[in-house]
């Protein structure tokens, strides 16, 4: 199955990083679909040419129009070509974004046909699960029954080198699916958190529908490392 794969550059790179990124990627045959999320203003220094790749945001504004000092609303990402946003990234979650603004967001990018990719996680390694039911749940609130992605992230393994086994990870997917389900939604779901060249192997035996890189990202040559083992 042809699965989605997320690079998630967070506040890294310049002009020049992207460049390269933009040549080395459209020299590369995929047969998986990928998805890069540079900052917003390195957007236009992305110039892809390979129909694989697909341009994300790493955040959307809450509202389409109004008083949103900083913030960069649908409509211009449309302009920049984006076709996915990532949502309620738990960096964003820690410095305050609730349940509730992830929820509008994911309604103003289905409205304006950017697709979501909503970050849910539990935040340390013994925590129950349950709180990817209620984040889930919340995050469907006001969306269309059109394409949506989920990300499990657990927060504790993002940026940590360690990573849920195998079975946490399946164990974490079907709970999303199935929450989703119930309310009468189809989901794909990603795993991200720590996921390098050398752990990839065994993360791609987990049953998620693609994997969302942060760090790993950045270093150009270990990413295609992975994309190549696809
Ligand atoms: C992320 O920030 O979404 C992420 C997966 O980061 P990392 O791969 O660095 O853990």
């Amino acid at each position: 199955m042809q699965k989605l794969l997320v690079a998630n550059y967070k506040m890294n790179g310049n002009k020049n990083f992207y460049q390269k990124v933009s040549k080395i990627i459209n020299k590369q045959k995929l047969t998986d679909t990928l998805v890069l999320c540079p900052p917003f203003v390195y957007m236009p220094f992305l110039k892809i040419k390979n129909k694989n790749v697909a341009i994300g945001a790493q955040d959307i504004c809450s509202v389409e129009n109004g008083k949103s000092t900083g913030q960069i609303n649908a409509q211009m990402l449309k302009e920049f070509n984006v076709k996915y946003t990532i949502v309620g990234h738990s960096e964003r979650r820690a410095n305050g974004e609730s349940d509730a603004l992830i929820a509008q967001k994911v309604n103003v990018a289905q409205g304006n046909d950017i697709i979501p990719i909503v970050c849910v996680g539990e935040k340390t390694k013994t925590a129950k699960l349950d709180v990817l039911t209620e984040q889930v749940k919340s995050a469907l609130t006001l969306a269309e029954n059109e394409e949506i992605v989920f990300a499990y992230e657990p927060v504790w393994a993002i940026g940590s080198g360690v990573q849920p086994t195998v079975e946490k990870i399946n164990k974490a997917i079907k709970l999303v699916k199935d929450t989703a389900n119930n309310l009468g939604f189809e989901v794909k779901v990603l795993y991200g958190g720590s996921v390098n060249s050398k752990n990839f192997q065994e993360v791609s035996k987990s049953n998620a529908d693609g994997f969302l890189f942060g760090g790993v990202s950045n270093k150009i040559d270990e990413f295609i490392t992975i994309l190549k083992g696809e």
